[in-house]
């Protein structure tokens, strides 16, 4: 079984000031996923339709009062409505090409407790994968346990390490807007280098895209979440979506130009 994230960013216009769809990218990803006829769970960022939402009402913030939970209460509900209209416009996209995509809404399963997954049944998600369907999953706004913020942003990273565990997945394809992991950010630093291997002893600059609206702590979220995967024995490949046929080639198993999280 693989596991493959499709980054927001690929599939968004990241930095637009309403959620955007990149069609050219959407169209030829969902063309390149539909090469792969094995098990597969697909994963996809929230790109331009969560992050707007999820700055603007501060969820995952500490609620102030009873005005600042009613606020908090309208900003989950958006940004929920907005992450799942991007769900079911990929899956209707995967639908055209052949995939045969169930959209599984996070929020209806998955808990958090301080930012970090704590319920989360996946028995019917393995079912969906027996039946030959591909569930696609993506980042959500959630409930968390913590009586402070009470909701919280899951990451489609976070998901994708907490699936790969459970449902032991062969092989785990990131795809981003990048080559894979720089010395530093490649779109602020032309000096910066692709990093092939990344270990927990790789000194890295780990920024959280300062410049950017994302809110789920990019790159270096992503690091971090594929690190502990890699503690657990399972290794991960971060490569570009950008590039035409890297998805195609990847899915199929074939070497791609990246970096390999170990
Ligand atoms: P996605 O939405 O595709 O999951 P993110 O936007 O969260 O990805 O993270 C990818 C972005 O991280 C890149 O566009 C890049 O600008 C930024 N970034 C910051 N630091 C680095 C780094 N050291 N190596 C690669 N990318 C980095």
């Amino acid at each position: 079984m693989i596991i493959l994230k499709i980054g927001g960013s690929a599939i968004t216009k990241k930095d637009a000031q309403e959620p955007t769809i990149d069609e050219v990218n959407l169209d030829r990803i969902a063309q390149e996923v539909s090469a792969y006829n094995d098990d597969m769970v697909i994963v996809h960022g929230a790109g331009s339709y969560g992050h707007i939402y999820a700055k603007k009402f501060g969820i995952g913030d500490v609620i102030s009062n009873v005005n600042d939970h009613l606020y908090k209460l309208e900003g989950v509900c958006r940004t929920q409505a907005s992450v799942q209209l991007l769900n079911y416009i990929i899956c209707e996209k995967l639908h055209e090409k052949g995939v045969p995509a169930i959209g599984i809404k996070p929020s209806s399963f998955i808990e958090t407790n301080q930012k970090r997954i704590c319920v989360c049944d996946t028995k019917l998600i393995q079912k969906y994968i027996d039946n030959g369907f591909v569930p696609v999953l993506y980042g959500d706004a959630v409930l968390d346990q913590n009586e402070y913020f009470k909701y919280a942003i899951l990451s489609g990273d976070q998901i994708i390490t907490y699936l790969a565990k459970k449902l032991k997945a062969n092989r785990v394809i990131l795809s981003s807007d990048v080559d894979g992991i720089y010395t530093d950010n490649p779109k602020t630093n032309p000096d910066a280098k692709l990093i092939d291997i990344v270990t927990k002893d790789t000194d890295l600059l780990l920024t959280e895209n300062e410049n950017q609206a994302d809110v789920t702590g990019g790159m270096a979220g992503k690091i971090r979440e594929l690190l502990d995967l890699a503690e657990d024995g399972i290794e991960s490949h971060i490569i570009n979506a950008e590039t035409p046929g890297n998805i195609k080639l990847a899915v199929s198993g074939q070497k791609v130009k990246g970096t390999i999280i170990k």
